[in-house]
């Protein structure tokens, strides 16, 4: 059945300016875009006067699980979140599993983004059910998603640059005793991942591989990711530089860069996304980009935990895809692309503070949350664009906003001005999965009471954890202080 999106308004090619349009669409795809189309007798019909139609925005890296904790954590840097995963992940059924997806991708949507890039992890390693709860959270809500179920095969306390040699021995003895996921199951139940879920819910699943932090993961498991995503023709998603220490701790592992290391193990290609990328040098960017693989880039996250400011700019100037994404809600904390884009934007100019030319302008914010991150979910010529043979994923922003009007530059508005707030209508598939502001697939108060009840139920049955991680504290913070004194080629935070 055909649906016609008539009298809205979209954004002209070159983004200068919005012009009236209506929107044909045919199943789950845009046939045509214009004034005057011509249309079947019997085609639906979807009024969007008064409304800008813009394409589906498209998160490159988020987080299911973290949904239940958001708001939990604040002054942590990466490695305190690190450190509280146990406590954060611990004892999850698979229902939790789903709520914490579900509940996060019902934020998406009504922030007006209909695909995400989600590594959904588990402690101490996702399991065939959790799994299979979050491809099912996403099939209810109807989001377009690439599931990668983020995995290691090393205990992080034990990665950390001389943590261990600092603990007292009871601690010391504790965390030896931690014992990571088994090399073998965690590639099998990856590989299964795939097999199972790879283009269900009429193709709006999509399975990838994430082995959640090189520094966590032995070789020999990078290296089965590696051929697990080539096997299969799926992408490689993993966290790359966020932070300093792992940078550091990169070079006392493995002599090299991160990126240096994971080219040894053949990863780099047009599948492989890093995310962050805050602590890449010059180098590492070139050989991304001549391998044509991709970075996420989270600059709430980064802010957050305060790892840096990724080095966007030169990233684009060397022709490297980057999509934006908001990260999980434990490090972000919401999963609003809209601010986002705001942030990319902001921090992509303290970084050269008197030379304007190099600042990331509204027009780059725009494009690294659509066509950006679309390219980073292995999606270049289906989603990210309001255009003929497009998915047809469309988000209508109520054009009387108060953060849009007076509307002077309709792009900069978006980028700058707009939250969110004015998400009113969202099509997935050609599908209204939200409309006037309701999902329409889910009950969503049911659900919010759901969420809250097993947060309040985890934070209870996890608290032993979550006194171990306190006491691991501070001995961590002196590791990785002691770390990050050590010298690096390059320097993450504002220019001097
Ligand atoms: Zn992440």
């Amino acid at each position: 059945m055909a649906l016609l999106v008539h009298g809205g308004h979209v954004l002209n090619p070159s983004y200068t300016a919005l012009e009236q349009a209506d929107i044909l669409i045919e199943a789950d795809r845009i046939r045509a875009v214009g004034q005057t189309l011509p249309f079947a007798p019997d085609t639906h019909r979807l009024d969007a006067t008064g409304y800008l139609v813009l394409p589906g925005l498209v998160n490159a890296h988020t987080h299911a699980h973290n949904n239940l904790f958001k708001g939990l954590g604040d002054n942590w840097t990466l490695e305190d979140l690190l450190n509280h995963g146990p406590a954060l992940n611990g004892n999850r059924t698979p229902e939790d599993h789903y709520l914490s997806a579900a509940i996060g991708a019902v934020e998406m949507l009504k922030n007006g983004c209909t695909a995400a890039y989600d590594l959904f992890m588990a402690a101490p390693a996702p399991t065939s059910e959790g799994i299979e709860a979050v491809v099912r959270a996403y099939t209810d809500v109807g989001l377009r998603v690439v599931i990668a179920p983020a995995m290691a095969d090393l205990v992080f306390y034990q990665t950390v640059p001389g943590l261990l040699d600092l603990l007292p021995s009871d601690l010391r003895r504790t965390v030896n005793g931690l014992v990571a996921a088994p090399t073998a199951g965690v590639l099998q139940i990856a590989a299964e991942a795939v097999r199972r879920w790879q283009g269900t819910a009429s193709g709006r699943i999509s399975v990838a591989v994430a082995p959640t932090i090189p520094g966590q993961c032995s070789d020999a498991f990078f290296s089965g990711c590696v051929r697990l995503a080539r096997d299969y023709g799926v992408g490689l998603h993993t966290h790359l530089a966020e932070s300093k220490v792992q940078a550091i701790a990169s070079q006392h592992r493995w002599g090299k860069t991160l990126v240096g290391h994971l080219a040894d193990l053949g990863a780099l290609d047009s599948r492989f996304v890093g995310a962050h990328g805050v602590w890449l040098t010059d180098d590492d960017i070139r050989q991304l980009a001549d391998a044509g693989a991709a970075v996420a880039h989270n600059p709430a996250s980064n802010l957050k935990l305060g790892c840096g400011i990724a080095p966007v700019r030169e990233m684009v100037e060397q022709g490297l895809t980057v999509g934006l994404g908001t990260d999980g809600a434990m490090s972000s904390d919401n999963l609003n692309l809209f601010e986002a884009m705001r942030f990319a934007a902001l921090v992509g100019k303290v970084r050269f503070p008197h030379e304007p030319a190099r600042w990331l302008g509204a027009q780059t914010a725009w494009d690294l949350a659509t066509r950006g991150s679309a390219r980073v979910l292995g999606m270049a010529d289906a989603v990210g664009a309001v255009a003929p043979g497009y998915k047809a994923d469309l988000v209508l922003l109520r054009a009387d906003s108060v953060f849009l009007r007076p509307l002077n530059h309709p792009l900069n508005a978006l980028v700058y001005a707009e939250t969110g707030a004015d998400v009113d209508t969202v099509l997935v598939d050609g599908r209204i999965v939200l409309e006037h502001g309701t999902v329409l697939t889910v009950n969503e108060t049911h659900l919010r009471a759901q969420a809250q009840a097993a947060a309040d139920r985890l934070r209870t049955q996890n608290q032993a954890a979550w006194t171990l991680a306190e006491q691991l504290a501070p001995y961590l913070a002196t590791a990785c202080r002691a770390a990050v004194a050590t010298p690096y080629p390059v320097q993450r935070y504002a220019a001097p």
